[in-house]
Parts: C-alpha cells; structure tokens; sequence
C-alpha cells in the first residue's frame, strides 16, 4: 500500500471510531490469526450488578453491606461500583430527590458520612480489595484473596458459590477479622453485539479466545454465552501477556481487545492490540488501536479495513 492509501484508511477509521497509531498497526492487522478477548468490561457491559447477597455470621444484612461498600469505595473495579450503587440503594432508597443533578450531589454527601473510615486500603488486581476498618482487616475478592490469607471457606458458602458460578455469575467473598461473613453474587451481561461479532470473526478464519482473571466456572459459563470454545481462566494480569506469547509462539499473529489497567501488559505484547475507548488510560496507552465507540463490531471493522488496504481480501 502507499502512503497516501495508509492516510486515507487512517482517515475511514478515524470517522467510524477506530483510531489506530501507526502504519505498522495497520499493516499487522490484516493478518491477524487469534483475537484474545478480556471477559469483565470487554466482552461483558462492565456494568456489574448485586443479584443476591449471602451473610454466614450473626451481622445485619445493612451493616454488611456499610462493611462492603466502605471497603470498595476506591476501587476502580465495575464489581466495586456495583457493590457501592447496590448498598447505597439499599440504604436510601426513596429517600432522595427526584432529579438527576440533585441525585448526584446528594449521593456525594451521603457517602461521605455514611462509609465508615479506612486504613491502609490496597486494591490486588485479579483478587480484589484489602483494608482495615475499626482495626480490623476486611478482604473482598475472589477465592484465592480468601484463601491466601489462611481464611477457611465452609462448604455452606463453597456450594453457594459454585451455584452462582455455573450460572455465569461472579461470587464476591467477604472475610472481617479472619472469618468469612458473607459473599455476594454479582452479574455483568454481555454487550449486545458481543455473540455476533465472535461468530463474525469466526467466519473470517480468526480464532476467538476469552481470557480473565474470573474464576474458571463463571469463564466457561460466560464463554459458551457468547460462542468461544477457547478459554483460559484465574489468569493474573502478567499471566495475559504469558497466553498472547504462547500464541505467537507459531508466528501467528495475535490481536488483544481489553479495557483493564490488568490487561495493558498483554495489550503490549500483542501485534495488534485493541482497547475499549471507555477503558482505562493505562489500557489505551498500551494499545495499538483504540475503539473510540466502546462497541466490538469496530475488531472487525479495524481487521477489514486493514485487509482492504493492503489488498489481502479473502
Ligand atoms: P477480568 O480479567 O475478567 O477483567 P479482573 O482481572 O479485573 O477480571 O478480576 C478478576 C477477579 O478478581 C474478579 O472476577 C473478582 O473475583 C476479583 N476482583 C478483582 N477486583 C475486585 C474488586 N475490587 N472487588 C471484588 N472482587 C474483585
Ligand atoms: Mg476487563
């Protein structure tokens, strides 16, 4: 292709919002073998929400969520946000104005006197939260946060879980002062186009796979949702970058689509990669292309384009 034919592709994907940084980016696009997708923020809306709550000690189902919210309130995670928006609804519900502004402003103040203070808070990406609250420590987070601490799981809560998970659901576990109080059930739909766009992609001769720092039950679940036979799950963020390497290992060129500052290092080791342009910055700076609309038809868009340009159609 020549200089100009590389501007002019720039230019079309500019105006269907994908930006892409580089000729080389473009060029590598087109022969793309495998696209490796994130699961939570990716594949999935990102937006998480509470569909039931679990409590195993004597606590009230409104302090534990105070306890939760309070832990969670700096985190960046969409299951943070959707813990905080699940227990402040729980707790104000009807007792706000009516307009958007207003609700806004008021929810700000409410939080601020209502979480109870934290100490030393440090967010474990892939696992979760941890912080002191009234001196003791509180974790919230996934299986392997619990147990690493030395927490035991008891089975009431290990079976409880796992049905959550065989229903693409995401259980989050609670531990306060060494013991597990309770665990919460959270589910992130997909995005609309998300099943069409993987059948898409199959029917160009590219492989799709998911990979996710989630836990094996609810990948596998979320996976067959959405039509991705290859998954790879409980994958730390260094991890991602580890599977786009073994995949290259061939030669084959490998594309990454993720929006998570946990996904940036596999985004680096991509030929191509994609992030979500309502994702991290740290994610889009790794990337390759960003997909400014925040919509996975553009993976495919970004592939044609490229394949159009440098006259490779199949
Ligand atoms: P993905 O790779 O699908 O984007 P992450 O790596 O962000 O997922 O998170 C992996 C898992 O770690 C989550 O499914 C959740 O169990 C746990 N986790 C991470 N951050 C949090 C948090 N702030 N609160 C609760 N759980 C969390
Ligand atoms: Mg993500």
């Amino acid at each position: 292709a020549t200089p100009t034919a590389v501007m002019v592709a720039t230019g079309v994907g500019a105006n269907h919002g994908v930006l892409v940084k580089g000729g080389d980016a473009l060029e590598r696009a087109q022969n793309v073998k495998y696209v490796i997708f994130d699961k939570t923020g990716t594949l999935t809306q990102g937006k998480a929400t509470v569909t039931s709550t679990k409590i195993f000690s004597g606590i009230d189902l409104g302090d534990f969520l105070t306890l939760v919210a309070s832990a969670e309130a700096s985190s960046e995670h969409p299951l943070a946000k959707a813990i905080l928006d699940y227990a402040f609804h729980f707790h104000f519900f009807g007792k706000l104005p009516s307009s958007k502004e207003d609700i806004k402003k008021r929810k700000q103040e409410i939080f601020s006197q209502w979480l109870l203070e934290v100490a030393d808070f440090s967010a474990l990406p892939g696992k979760g939260v941890q912080c002191l609250i009234n001196g003791k420590k509180i974790l919230v987070g996934n299986r392997t946060l619990i147990t690493e601490n030395g927490i035991n799981i008891p089975e009431e809560a290990e079976n409880f879980l796992v049905d959550l998970e065989l229903n693409a659901k995401t259980g989050v576990l609670v531990a306060y002062d060494s013991k597990l109080i309770g665990l919460m059930g959270m589910t992130d739909p997909l995005k609309r186009e998300a099943v069409v766009v993987v059948e898409g992609l199959k029917r160009m001769g590219i492989y799709p796979v998911m990979v996710t720092g989630d836990n094996w039950r609810t990948a596998r679940a979320v996976a067959k949702e959405v039509g991705i036979e290859d998954v790879r799950a409980e994958v730390m963020p260094a991890g991602k970058a580890d599977v786009i390497r073994s995949l290259q290992k061939d030669g084959s060129v490998v594309a990454m689509v993720g929006d998570g500052i946990n996904d940036s290092p596999a985004l680096a080791a991509a030929d191509v990669g994609m992030a979500i342009g309502a994702g991290t910055d740290i994610a889009i700076e790794a990337a390759d292309y960003v997909l400014v609309r925040n919509n996975l038809e553009d993976v495919i868009t970004a592939i044609d384009l490229s394949r159009k340009t440098f006259s490779r159609i199949r």
